[in-house]
């Protein structure tokens, strides 16, 4: 697929095996070296069996790039990856509030805004999941009259509904 083109990273939760090699993959592409914590994309277990990769997804509407007072947030044309203009962000936090899936951070190390920017069109996260063979997430061309925000939830959201996949009708009493 072409680097140029506007993508989104489809995901199949429920074959996540928690192995957390997208997030070392993340951090040695944008830090250089292997940190978790400073990951674009977090592996949420808050239910051990059911771990999913947790990442932007590119809302059709954008609503933490209007919600930054000091204008940081941009939407790459190219890609549709959020990019923060790091000497811009005031770390004020306006943007995980306005993410319907809490999805933005604050860096561990500069305190800034973080978020997916799909590496440029190359997301490093995909390739290590599908060299492992889970394949769970997946590049796909993105397609304009689909409402990513839709995928934009909470992660205690996502793990009520995978577990409820995973261990049945008894699932959702072990989320709670
Ligand atoms: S944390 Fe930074 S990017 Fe987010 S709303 Fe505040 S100033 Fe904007
Ligand atoms: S998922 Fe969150 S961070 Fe990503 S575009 Fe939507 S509001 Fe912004």
């Amino acid at each position: 697929m072409s680097a140029v083109e506007p993508i989104w990273i489809a995901r199949d939760l429920p074959k996540c095996s928690g192995c957390r090699l997208c997030e070392v993959a993340c951090s040695l592409h944008h830090e250089g070296r292997i940190w978790p914590e400073a990951s674009r994309v977090r592996v949420f277990m808050r239910v051990p069996g059911a771990e999913f990769p947790h990442l932007c997804t590119q809302c059709h509407d954008y609503p933490c790039v209007k919600s930054c007072p000091v204008g940081a947030l941009s939407v790459d044309k190219r890609t549709s990856a959020v990019i923060v203009d790091r000497d811009s962000c005031n770390s004020c936090g306006a943007c995980i509030q306005a993410c319907p899936g809490r999805v933005p951070f604050l860096h561990p190390g500069d305190k800034k805004a973080t978020i997916c920017d799909l590496c440029g069109g190359d997301p490093q996260c995909v390739k290590v999941c599908t060299e492992g063979g889970w394949n769970v997430l997946r590049v796909v061309e993105r397609e304009e009259s689909h409402s990513y925000k839709l995928y934009a939830r909470r992660p205690d959201e996502i793990t009520m509904d995978l577990v409820t996949i995973i261990f049945g009708e008894h699932g959702e009493r072990m989320a709670r």
